[in-house]
């Protein structure tokens, strides 16, 4: 199994996606939302600055970026693969991501865009909680997302809670500096030849068959 990337606009659905491809092929996701969100609750030495760029849907520094994101890979459970989302955010980012593959001795893999209207991005942004302890995403904008008993999961019975940067306004900071920093590196992969593009306006089903499909014809094709 290679590795996958996620580019996609904030809500267009990589956590869920993750976690279904996780369960598929038993690899991890590594999110670099959530790194930061952790290094939050740790405290630990970065944990002011990024909770108040993450506030103001900035970005935060690439530096530290690439220490946590580094220390991540470097780790055994990601021999066999990964799902990447969240990172590269930028054209800095994804070269220097290729430094870290290189000295890390790892695969590209399939890099993965995830197409969606605005509209519906906000939708999902404004209506989502996540499960405090599983990760599983429930919204309170889609009759078929919503959880069984309000504010707990119906998977693992623990508490839902909704990210800061979960609202209108910063929703529309993290759009624009998506389209600004982040959709310049699809040609970037376009040009590497490992660029796939999916419609995820269409649901999470439609979208995790198109990603199985192009991983069948790839894994197929080089055998
Ligand atoms: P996400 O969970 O991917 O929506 O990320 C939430 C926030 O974390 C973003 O709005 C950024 O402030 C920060 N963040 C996540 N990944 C990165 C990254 N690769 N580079 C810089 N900032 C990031």
């Amino acid at each position: 199994m290679k590795n996958i990337i996620f580019v996609a606009p904030p809500a267009a659905g990589k956590g869920t996606l993750a976690n279904l491809l996780k369960g598929k092929y038993h690899i991890p996701h590594i999110s670099t939302g959530d790194i930061l969100r952790s290094e939050i609750e740790k405290g630990g030495k970065y944990a002011e600055y990024i909770k108040e760029q993450i506030n103001l849907g900035k970005l935060v520094s690439d530096d530290i970026i690439f220490e946590l994101l580094t220390e991540r890979l470097s780790q055994s459970d990601c021999d066999n693969g990964y799902i990447l989302d969240g990172f590269p955010r930028n054209l800095k980012q994804a070269e220097a991501y290729d430094e870290i593959l290189k000295k890390l001795n790892k695969d590209i893999g399939y890099v993965i865009v995830l197409d969606i209207d605005k509209e519906i991005a906000k939708k999902r942004i404004i209506g989502r909680l996540n499960c405090s302890n599983c990760g599983a995403v429930y919204n309170y904008m889609f009759e078929e997302m919503k959880p069984k008993k309000e504010g707990i999961c119906d998977v693992c019975n623990n508490l839902l809670k909704r990210r800061d940067d979960d609202n209108e306004e910063t929703f529309n900071k993290r759009y624009e500096t998506y389209l600004e920093q982040t959709e310049p590196i699809i040609k970037y992969y376009e040009d590497k030849g490992v660029l796939y593009r999916i419609n995820s306006g269409k649901g999470k089903e439609y979208a995790f068959t198109e990603i199985e499909k192009i991983i069948n014809q790839k894994e197929l094709n080089s055998d």
